[in-house]
């Protein structure tokens, strides 16, 4: 078999087989195909796509790429969740506690903050000590012995992944539907869940921008799920503003841990019981919605969501001193208050602008392996729907410096979008 007889195949359309998708896959891991020849195959798949079955083989040959963890051996059933991601999404830091506390196992890699939106890990890391770095063995004992992790990559699983998804960066290959799909699954697949929740995002701050998009994503990965054995479903979920207020690291940690105490924003709590309820639902915790919702209410009403949260944090290496008293957590130099400059009703808080506006404050990263500045970041105050009136608060910048303060201001002004008329909220969830 060669390398460039599978490219022609994919330039003219035809469906490669599972043989040559294995070679293809296992040669690039090696570094016998060299990245030219892969660029080449992963455009061929942009412009011709794959069918289910393809993106099925694809997704499994970059899971085999390294370890693929049984956590059957640990806890009788795991779930997993995915956000594709987006602004202001800190869902896991919530979510992921709740389900635990029902008495659920969740066991999490995620990732970090790349471009403008942000990542799971980089928000941990805002409380001193929190280890991201777990080896294989910690997450297995962690999970059997607290049923809750939440760590970083590993490098030994899906490894495949990791360089394809650097080529694909460079290369304008990003935005393919089954590429995009096996990259998301194959990572699931590896970590060893036997059952999945996706929160597939889209709207201005999101991969897919539009609904249509979205829903293709999802089903092609619902598909896979179906396809490896993995009990897979997904969520749409709108990603036109951000999620809650906060919008950085330490200050999304902040309004995490507010939510965790039963208060936070009411959109970013109802997403966070939403998401866990179907995650419930999925580990077959109760029948039916009503009932996982219940169990996620009180959770969360009860404290239990909390002492989970924190329990995760002392395992990790965490000083909790910082959650248990979140104006710990770092500070940035400047912080100002903008009032709104007329009155009027939101009809537009541009996710991604407010993302693009924090990456520039210094809370992301626009290249990979650069740190970030936990402390700075944006707290909107208002959403789409609202009404405000001239000179009340609208937003709160924290930067470093004055010239990066004034910068955000400008940005975060024109990611509010005005209108003489009322305007209906926008929707959490589409269906
Ligand atoms: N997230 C991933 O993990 N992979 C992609 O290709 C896109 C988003």
């Amino acid at each position: 078999m060669r390398a460039v007889d599978i490219i022609i195949k994919k330039r003219e359309k035809k469906e490669l087989t599972q043989e040559e998708i294995n070679f293809f896959i296992r040669g690039f891991t090696s570094g016998d195909i060299p990245d030219y020849q892969a660029s080449a195959w992963a455009m061929a798949v942009l412009f011709n796509g794959m069918t289910l079955g393809e993106t099925a083989d694809l997704t499994m040959a970059i899971a085999h790429s390294g370890q693929v963890l049984d956590l059957s051996e640990v806890v009788p059933f795991a779930v997993d969740k995915h956000s594709t991601g987006g602004v202001g999404d800190k869902t896991s830091l919530v979510v992921l506690p709740i389900v635990a506390a029902c008495g659920l196992p969740v066991g999490k890699m995620s990732g970090r903050g790349l471009g403008f939106t942000g990542g799971t890990l980089d928000k941990l890391e805002s409380i001193p000590g929190y280890r991201v770095d777990l080896s294989i063995d910690e997450f297995k004992r962690q999970l059997k012995e607290i049923g809750i992790v939440l760590t970083g990559q590993s490098l030994d699983l899906a490894p495949a992944d990791g360089k394809l998804y650097a080529l694909r960066d460079v290369t304008g290959t990003v935005p393919s539907t089954p590429l995009i799909a096996s990259s998301i699954m194959s990572k699931k697949i590896a970590a060893g869940a036997q059952a999945i929740l996706l929160d597939v995002k889209t709207g201005s701050g999101a991969f897919m921008t539009t609904l249509a998009e979205a829903r293709v994503l999802a089903a092609t990965m619902e598909s896979i799920g179906d396809l490896t054995s993995r009990k897979v479903q997904t969520l749409l979920s709108d990603m036109n503003q951000p999620l809650g207020y906060a919008v950085g690291n330490a200050l999304e940690v902040k309004e995490a841990i507010d939510t965790l105490h039963g208060n936070g924003p009411a959109d970013f709590r109802e997403h966070c019981l939403v998401v866990a309820a179907n995650m419930l639902l999925l580990g077959n915790r109760a029948s039916d919605l009503d009932a996982t919702r219940w169990m996620a209410e009180s959770a969360l009403s009860k404290g239990k969501a909390f002492q989970k949260f924190r329990q995760l944090i002392v395992a990790q290496g965490g000083d909790v001193s910082y959650v248990e008293e979140p104006d710990m957590l770092p500070k940035a130099k400047m912080v100002s208050v903008v009032d709104a400059p007329r009155s009027g009703w939101l009809a537009q808080v541009s996710a991604r602008i407010v993302g693009e506006a924090a990456l520039a404050l210094g809370a992301g990263r626009a290249r990979k392996g650069e740190p970030v500045d936990h402390s700075v970041g944006i707290v909107i105050h208002h959403k789409v729907g609202d009404h405000l009136d001239k000179g009340q608060p609208m937003f709160t910048i924290h930067a470093r410096d004055k010239v990066s303060l004034d910068d955000a201001v400008k940005r975060i002004l024109a990611a509010h979008v005005w209108s003489e008329n009322p305007v209906k909220p926008l929707p959490l969830f589409y269906n």
